[in-house]
Protein backbone atom coordinates (compact mmCIF):
# COMPACT_ATOMS: atom_id res chain seq x y z
CA UNK A 1 0.00 0.00 0.00
CA UNK A 2 1.80 3.05 -0.65
CA UNK A 3 0.66 6.26 0.79
CA UNK A 4 1.35 10.09 0.14
CA UNK A 5 0.73 13.04 2.42
CA UNK A 6 -0.39 16.09 0.47
CA UNK A 7 1.04 18.53 2.72
CA UNK A 8 -0.06 22.28 2.88
CA UNK A 9 -2.96 25.37 3.78
CA UNK A 10 -5.48 24.54 1.99
CA UNK A 11 -6.65 28.18 2.24
CA UNK A 12 -9.13 27.73 1.08
CA UNK A 13 -8.69 24.22 -1.11
CA UNK A 14 -8.60 25.07 -4.93
CA UNK A 15 -9.23 23.36 -8.36
CA UNK A 16 -5.04 22.99 -8.38
CA UNK A 17 -5.00 20.86 -5.67
CA UNK A 18 -7.64 18.84 -6.58
CA UNK A 19 -5.98 18.37 -9.87
CA UNK A 20 -2.59 17.75 -7.80
CA UNK A 21 -4.70 14.65 -5.91
CA UNK A 22 -6.27 13.40 -8.90
CA UNK A 23 -3.01 12.55 -10.57
CA UNK A 24 -1.59 11.22 -7.17
CA UNK A 25 -4.12 8.72 -6.98
CA UNK A 26 -2.77 7.37 -10.23
CA UNK A 27 0.44 6.83 -8.36
CA UNK A 28 -0.84 6.43 -4.93
CA UNK A 29 -3.41 4.03 -2.98
CA UNK A 30 -3.96 6.34 -0.59
CA UNK A 31 -3.75 10.16 -0.09
CA UNK A 32 -3.49 11.88 3.04
CA UNK A 33 -4.57 15.88 2.86
CA UNK A 34 -2.59 17.68 5.73
CA UNK A 35 -3.80 20.66 6.89
CA UNK A 36 -0.90 22.29 8.33
CA UNK A 37 -1.59 24.23 11.56
CA UNK A 38 1.14 26.20 12.68
CA UNK A 39 3.00 27.74 9.56
CA UNK A 40 4.48 31.18 9.19
CA UNK A 41 0.83 32.02 7.23
CA UNK A 42 -1.86 33.41 9.00
CA UNK A 43 -5.26 31.58 7.48
CA UNK A 44 -8.00 33.59 6.45
CA UNK A 45 -10.51 30.69 6.97
CA UNK A 46 -10.98 28.65 10.33
CA UNK A 47 -9.31 24.91 9.84
CA UNK A 48 -12.55 23.50 10.53
CA UNK A 49 -13.98 24.88 7.44
CA UNK A 50 -10.68 24.06 5.33
CA UNK A 51 -11.40 20.37 6.72
CA UNK A 52 -14.63 20.72 6.26
CA UNK A 53 -14.39 21.71 2.45
CA UNK A 54 -11.48 19.15 1.68
CA UNK A 55 -13.66 16.52 3.02
CA UNK A 56 -16.59 17.63 0.71
CA UNK A 57 -14.62 17.28 -1.90
CA UNK A 58 -13.86 13.81 -1.38
CA UNK A 59 -16.91 12.10 0.09
CA UNK A 60 -17.50 8.99 -1.05
CA UNK A 61 -13.91 8.30 -1.61
CA UNK A 62 -11.79 6.09 0.51
CA UNK A 63 -8.54 6.66 -0.74
CA UNK A 64 -8.56 10.17 0.27
CA UNK A 65 -8.45 11.25 4.45
CA UNK A 66 -8.00 14.56 5.69
CA UNK A 67 -5.80 15.37 8.92
CA UNK A 68 -4.84 18.50 10.79
CA UNK A 69 -1.46 18.78 11.93
CA UNK A 70 1.25 20.79 13.74
CA UNK A 71 5.23 20.28 13.66
CA UNK A 72 7.57 19.04 10.98
CA UNK A 73 5.70 17.75 7.71
CA UNK A 74 8.43 14.50 7.68
CA UNK A 75 7.31 13.81 11.28
CA UNK A 76 3.82 13.69 10.67
CA UNK A 77 4.20 11.71 7.01
CA UNK A 78 6.08 9.35 9.55
CA UNK A 79 3.43 9.60 11.80
CA UNK A 80 0.94 8.65 9.51
CA UNK A 81 2.90 5.74 7.68
CA UNK A 82 3.42 7.83 4.63
CA UNK A 83 6.29 6.78 2.82
CA UNK A 84 5.40 9.56 0.08
CA UNK A 85 4.79 13.74 0.57
CA UNK A 86 3.65 15.27 -2.64
CA UNK A 87 3.91 18.35 -3.72
CA UNK A 88 2.38 20.72 -7.07
CA UNK A 89 5.12 22.95 -8.68
CA UNK A 90 3.67 25.78 -10.62
CA UNK A 91 6.70 28.42 -11.58
CA UNK A 92 9.99 28.26 -11.09
CA UNK A 93 9.69 30.10 -7.10
CA UNK A 94 7.46 27.06 -6.08
CA UNK A 95 10.85 24.92 -6.97
CA UNK A 96 13.40 26.89 -5.39
CA UNK A 97 10.87 26.75 -1.67
CA UNK A 98 10.84 22.90 -2.68
CA UNK A 99 14.31 22.25 -3.26
CA UNK A 100 15.47 23.21 -0.01
CA UNK A 101 12.34 21.90 1.72
CA UNK A 102 13.28 18.69 -0.08
CA UNK A 103 17.15 18.74 1.29
CA UNK A 104 16.34 19.24 4.58
CA UNK A 105 13.36 16.56 4.97
CA UNK A 106 16.21 14.10 3.27
CA UNK A 107 18.69 14.76 5.93
CA UNK A 108 15.88 14.63 8.80
CA UNK A 109 14.60 11.36 7.01
CA UNK A 110 16.00 9.56 3.96
CA UNK A 111 12.55 7.15 4.48
CA UNK A 112 10.63 9.68 2.98
CA UNK A 113 10.55 11.06 -0.63
CA UNK A 114 8.64 13.39 -1.68
CA UNK A 115 7.11 13.87 -5.44
CA UNK A 116 6.61 16.51 -7.29
CA UNK A 117 4.01 17.17 -10.53
CA UNK A 118 3.84 19.90 -12.51
CA UNK A 119 1.09 21.50 -12.54
CA UNK A 120 -1.00 21.41 -15.92
CA UNK A 121 -1.47 24.82 -18.09
CA UNK A 122 -5.25 25.01 -17.31
CA UNK A 123 -4.65 25.13 -13.51
CA UNK A 124 -1.13 26.53 -12.75
CA UNK A 125 -2.45 29.67 -12.70
CA UNK A 126 -4.86 28.70 -9.65
CA UNK A 127 -3.68 29.83 -6.19
CA UNK A 128 -5.97 29.88 -2.99
CA UNK A 129 -4.12 33.66 -2.42
CA UNK A 130 -6.20 34.15 -6.17
CA UNK A 131 -9.25 32.71 -5.22
CA UNK A 132 -9.82 34.43 -2.00
CA UNK A 133 -9.32 37.63 -4.17
CA UNK A 134 -11.72 36.51 -6.33
CA UNK A 135 -14.29 35.63 -3.81
CA UNK A 136 -13.61 38.78 -2.11
CA UNK A 137 -14.64 40.77 -4.66
CA UNK A 138 -17.23 38.83 -6.27
CA UNK A 139 -15.98 37.39 -9.18
CA UNK A 140 -16.87 33.83 -11.13
CA UNK A 141 -15.15 31.42 -9.28
CA UNK A 142 -16.35 28.47 -11.69
CA UNK A 143 -12.48 26.58 -12.11
CA UNK A 144 -10.55 27.99 -9.39
CA UNK A 145 -12.65 26.69 -6.53
CA UNK A 146 -14.69 23.39 -6.23
CA UNK A 147 -17.92 23.74 -7.20
CA UNK A 148 -18.69 21.15 -4.15
CA UNK A 149 -17.89 24.14 -1.80
CA UNK A 150 -18.49 27.41 -4.08
CA UNK A 151 -21.78 28.39 -1.83
CA UNK A 152 -20.26 27.76 1.41
CA UNK A 153 -16.85 29.30 0.57
CA UNK A 154 -19.32 32.50 -0.52
CA UNK A 155 -21.16 32.74 2.69
CA UNK A 156 -18.46 32.40 5.21
CA UNK A 157 -16.21 35.37 3.74
P1 LIG B 1 1.61 25.62 1.13
O1 LIG B 1 1.39 26.72 2.12
O2 LIG B 1 2.28 24.42 1.71
O3 LIG B 1 2.23 26.06 -0.18
P2 LIG B 1 -0.84 25.38 -0.37
O4 LIG B 1 -2.18 25.03 0.16
O5 LIG B 1 -0.68 26.73 -0.97
O6 LIG B 1 0.14 25.15 0.83
O7 LIG B 1 -0.37 24.31 -1.45
C1 LIG B 1 -0.28 22.94 -1.13
C2 LIG B 1 0.41 22.21 -2.28
O8 LIG B 1 -0.37 22.30 -3.45
C3 LIG B 1 1.77 22.81 -2.66
O9 LIG B 1 2.63 21.75 -3.06
C4 LIG B 1 1.46 23.68 -3.83
O10 LIG B 1 2.57 23.87 -4.68
C5 LIG B 1 0.39 22.85 -4.51
N1 LIG B 1 -0.46 23.66 -5.35
C6 LIG B 1 -1.20 24.73 -4.99
N2 LIG B 1 -1.86 25.23 -6.06
C7 LIG B 1 -1.52 24.45 -7.11
C8 LIG B 1 -1.86 24.46 -8.51
N3 LIG B 1 -2.65 25.39 -9.03
N4 LIG B 1 -1.31 23.51 -9.29
C9 LIG B 1 -0.48 22.59 -8.77
N5 LIG B 1 -0.12 22.52 -7.49
C10 LIG B 1 -0.63 23.44 -6.66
Amino acid sequence: MRTALFPGSFDPITCGHLEIVRRGLKIFDRIIVGVGVNTSKSPTFSVEKRVEWIEKCFEGDGRVEVKTYSGLTVHFARECGAEFILRGLRAAPDFEYEKNIDLLNNHLFPGVQTVYLIAFPETAHISSTLVREVIRFGGILDGLAPPHIVEDIRSVQ
